[in-house]
Formats: C-alpha cells, structure tokens, sequence
C-alpha cells in the first residue's frame, strides 16, 4: 500500500468533491513515484477514496490494469514534463466558459497572478480518455500549470497533489468570477 500518497488522495478527493470541483464519480489523480505512476483507478468515487481504488503501474509501460481511463493522458504529462502530481476535475464553470474561449483569462487579482497569461483551452473530437489529448497536452503544459480540455475538465500538474488542486480550484474561482461579472455588468449602470 502507498500509504503516503493514500492519505494525501483521500484528502485531496474529498475537498474536490466538496468543493464541487467533481461530481461523484468524476475525476483523478496521480503522482509520480520514480519510474511509476501512483493513480486512482476507474470507476472511483474520487471524494471517498478506498485504499484498492488507488494503484501503481509504471509510466513507461502499455499496461494499464484497472486505473482511471485517462491514464494514457496523465502518462503523456509525466513522460514530457517534470510534474510530480496531476488532477483532473470536471469543474462546470472552467467548462461552461471553454465552449467560448480558447485561453480562460482571470480578471480577479489572485488569477491574474497565478496565471497571467490565462489558462488554455484544448480543443479536441473525443474529449474523454482521448488518444489526441494524450497526444497535444503535454507540449501545452511545458511551463504552465493548467490546461481545459474544451467541453471536459481541467488537467493540472504540480509538485503533489495538493499543489495541482491549489491550481484546479484557482481557475474554477476565476472562470466562476468571469462568469459572473460577464452576467452581471449592467448592474451599476
Ligand atoms: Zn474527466
């Protein structure tokens, strides 16, 4: 059992789901381990984490046994950047504004600080455990912290979990306030 990363997965999980950065069963994570991928695995219910809902398999390797089905996308990331964790969340307001937008630019002090050149939007056929995600996110993260894959979620990488989500929940306030302020800008008027 990886009983370090268990704890930090089922923290992490639970604040997603109660954050509604998920819904039940949305959602992973992973970190690396050396030459391996720690993830949760398919079908988890990412805010009640069990200790076989999380697995190990190495990154270079076909071999995907019962892990999420968007393995192939976290191996991608791990393969071509140094990120040391990843978390997917389906959060609906960095959603809803990716049918619009193809980079999410914060308008609030704290977004626009942690990501002054917006966060991009990934545009794909199939969005989910998609080959062409797998394929074009990792160039897109060199460098950066987060990328929206149009009509699915946000993959963001860090150095742990905990980091990676810092990101995931920084966005979804910030699409959230550009949302609203976009809803709202009559008032005053
Ligand atoms: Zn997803």
């Amino acid at each position: 059992m990886f009983i370090d990363f268990y704890k930090e997965f089922v923290t992490v999980g639970h604040e997603l789901f109660l954050a509604g950065l998920n819904n039940f069963h949305s959602g992973n994570i992973s970190s690396r381990k050396e030459d391996n991928i720690v993830i949760t695995s398919t079908g988890s219910k990412l805010g009640f984490l069990k200790e076989e809902n999380i697995i190990c398999l190495p990154i270079f390797s076909d071999e995907s046994g019962r892990a999420s089905c968007e393995l192939p996308v976290h191996r991608a990331i791990y393969k071509a950047t140094n990120a040391k964790a990843i978390v997917h969340a389906h959060a609906p307001y960095s959603v809803a504004l990716s049918y619009f937008l193809q980079n999410v630019k914060p308008i609030d002090g704290e977004g626009m600080f942690y990501f002054p050149d917006g966060v991009e939007v990934l545009t794909v056929k199939n969005s989910v455990a998609s080959e062409e995600v797998a394929e074009k996110i990792p160039d897109m993260l060199v460098g950066k912290k987060a990328v929206i894959v149009k009509g699915h979620g946000i993959f963001a990488i860090g150095e742990d979990v905990v980091e990676a989500a810092k990101w995931v929940s920084s966005i979804e306030n910030s699409s959230k306030i550009v949302y609203l302020v976009n809803n709202y800008k009559g008032i005053g008027k």
